[in-house]
């Protein structure tokens, strides 16, 4: 396997957890590693309060700490991590060609994308003025912090459903709003809502306005028929009206999903050989930073392999 300038055996499309981890092991199996992680490198970790469901870990880390322990780890092992988007491939043959937003060629034996999902917001000034600050898109990574407190979810699917049933862990009161009169939501998840005292089920209300001072104390919310407006205080919002995976790079070019995410099979391969998927941009289920991980991993092993074959 060789370097020449601009070709890298392996390059890497995302910074998350899935795009590091594919970094590491590619770059310890041998192989020139390039990794473009955009202007600032870390993915949806950057967003996250604190960490404590990452193994090795005993005390919460900082989503931001994380990903740069990350960085650090594939820049001393030899990959090169690049603060510069890749905004077309060309998939259409060996090697791969890949144009940068500052308008650089580079050329890949193997490519992993690793470009994530974003958790969908609502778009409300507020919401992002809150964020971190009891609007999350995260109920996993930050329902901790609200025990024993009041919290709304946002969304009628099984996300919600879940976030919802995932809170009443520690909150004393959990109110799900959604948009319509009916929930998205599978029929278990909705019999065990209804099942839960600590939920109370909003049908028919948007939220209008996040309001506090500091921190969130409060949403507002319109009722969508009447327009009767309603306030909830909570001092926890959690937005969970799905994710859009970051596909815009390869649309046309891999085969998608019906949910529009990367097409890929238990071994992260796409549909076109020696492109590989790892992370949430291929993952509708979890969406956990180990999972995400733990695709990385198997996506540079893959790649590996790949590099070998074509090597004989
Ligand atoms: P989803 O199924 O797309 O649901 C999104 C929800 O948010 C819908 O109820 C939608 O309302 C609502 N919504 C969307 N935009 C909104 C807006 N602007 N304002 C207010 N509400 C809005 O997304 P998801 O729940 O994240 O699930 C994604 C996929 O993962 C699904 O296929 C789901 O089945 C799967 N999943 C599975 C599991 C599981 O099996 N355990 C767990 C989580 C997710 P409408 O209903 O009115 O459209």
């Amino acid at each position: 396997m060789t370097e020449q300038t601009n070709h890298y055996d392996i390059v890497v499309i995302g910074s998350g957890p899935a795009g590091f981890t594919a970094a590491i092991y590619a770059v310890r199996g041998g192989a020139s590693t390039a990794l473009f992680g955009g202007v600032a490198p870390g993915g949806q970790l950057l967003l996250t309060m604190e960490i404590e469901n990452y193994p090795g870990f005993v005390d919460p880390v900082v989503g931001a700490d994380l990903m740069g322990k990350m960085l650090k780890q594939a820049t001393r092992l030899g990959a090169r991590v690049l603060q510069e988007s890749i905004t077309s491939v060309d998939l259409s043959a060996r090697p791969f060609k890949l144009t940068s937003g500052g308008g650089q060629q580079y050329t890949a034996g193997a490519l992993i994308i690793a470009t994530g999902a974003q958790a969908r917001w609502l778009g409300l000034p507020s919401e992002q003025k809150y964020s971190g600050k009891g609007v999350s898109g995260c109920a996993t990574c930050d329902g901790f912090f609200f025990r024993g407190k009041e919290v709304c979810v946002v969304g009628g699917g099984d996300t919600a459903a879940e976030d919802a049933l995932f809170l009443t862990k520690f909150a004393s009161k959990v109110y799900l709003v959604h948009r319509r009169d009916k929930l998205r939501a599978s029929f278990r998840l909705q019999e065990k809502l209804k099942a839960n005292p600590k939920v109370e089920i909003i049908y028919d209300h948007i939220p209008e306005e996040f309001l506090g001072a500091e921190k969130l104390t409060a949403v507002s919310l319109k009722h969508v028929k009447t327009g009767a407006p309603r306030r909830l205080d909570v001092t926890g919002a959690f937005i969970a009206i799905g994710h859009t995976p970051a596909t815009e790079l390869v649309k046309g070019k891999l085969a998608l999903d019906e949910s529009g995410y990367i097409a890929a099979d238990s071994h992260t391969a796409t549909s076109v050989p020696g492109v590989y998927a790892a992370g949430d941009v291929m993952d509708t289920r979890y969406k956990q930073a180990i999972v995400a991980a733990g695709s990385g991993c198997k996506a540079a092993m893959e790649a590996l392999l790949y590099l070998e074959e074509q090597d004989k």
